[in-house]
């Protein structure tokens, strides 16, 4: 694989982490004010992240010990463990319910099912933690594809959710593939909200490139359908940020004006933006405040190399 494909795809877990930690502390607010968000990334203060990356690490975890195959017991338990360990990392209210459902004696996919009258989870926790797919994946869309539904279905079976963690995972994977440039990203979206059934969220994401394309705000029409916590709010919001942003920093600023979901979106846009931009885009003066980065490169670094062909026979 291109050196470039893979600083991009690196970018795309490299992001999510920073986006998240960007955005945490912005999380549930409107109103934001630019200077606020400027001063944050102005700081020195340790870029702290939340549940979106311990959640992503998990994942990238499963994803290097289980060598591409990806089984929804393992990644379930895996998820429970990492909570256990560091419950104050500001997970939501289903997971958990999906862990102790677990333990009773249920599979993952059948307590997951269960949530909410058994409508499952419409939520965007399995689209905020999915780029360690795009990594495993090594920027295969169809396989990105199938890894990001599977790992959804251990914590979100809403169709929603389930589209949400597909295009963000097939998105990033499309734009590691790209050169960056605004006009081709308008272009290549599409791809990615292609994969997608006919629904609501394929709908929505639709409504912000069009708005792009026509040289409207798209960060307007974000604001308009929502920044909450749903899949169907929080990742057309995440590609709204892409479409404003000129790099990693100045569109993790763009997600975390839109408010509501500050650190998830900000992971979401974080994830593509850094496959759009790569990792060496990113100002080290960020990287060196992100927590626990050695880890993180660690991760991309194994999952970029397993299933590499052997050239040494
Ligand atoms: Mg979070």
């Amino acid at each position: 694989m291109a050196t470039r494909q893979l600083d991009r795809l690196q970018g795309a877990l490299l992001g999510t982490a920073l986006g998240d930690a960007v955005g945490a502390p912005f999380e549930g607010r409107h109103g934001i004010a630019t200077r606020e968000v400027e001063a944050w990334l102005a700081s020195s203060a340790q870029l702290r992240w939340t549940d979106d990356t311990h959640m992503a690490m998990t994942l990238a975890q499963v994803l290097r010990d289980t060598d591409g195959s990806l089984d929804t017991q393992r990644l379930g338990d895996a998820f429970a463990v990492a909570y256990e360990s560091e419950p104050w990392r500001g997970y939501g209210a289903g997971p958990p319910q999906v862990f102790a459902l677990a333990r009773g004696g249920m599979t993952y996919l059948e307590a997951a099912g269960s949530l909410f009258s058994g409508s499952g989870s419409f939520g965007n926790g399995a689209a905020m933690r999915v780029a360690p797919v795009a990594l495993a994946a090594r920027g295969d869309v169809d396989q990105a594809a199938a890894l990001a539904e599977t790992q959804a279905r251990v914590t979100h079976t809403h169709a929603e959710a389930v589209d949400g963690a597909v295009f963000v995972a097939t998105a990033a994977c499309v734009l590691a593939s790209g050169t960056g440039d605004r006009a081709e990203v308008i272009a290549l979206l599409p791809r990615a909200a292609d994969l997608l059934p006919s629904g609501r969220v394929r709908a929505a994401i639709t409504e912000i490139i069009d708005a792009a394309r026509a040289g409207e705000d798209p960060a307007a029409v974000a604001h308009d359908l929502g920044t909450g916590v749903a899949a169907r709010e929080s990742v057309p919001a995440a590609v709204a940020a892409v479409l404003v942003g000129e790099d990693v920093t100045s569109t993790l600023v763009a997600a975390v004006l839109l408010g509501g979901d500050t650190d998830t979106i900000a992971a979401m846009a974080g994830a593509m933006a850094g496959a759009r931009y790569g990792a060496s885009s990113i100002p080290d003066r960020l990287l060196a405040r992100l927590e626990d980065r050695e880890t993180l490169d660690e991760l991309a670094s194994t999952l970029l190399t397993q299933g590499e062909p052997d050239h040494t026979g």
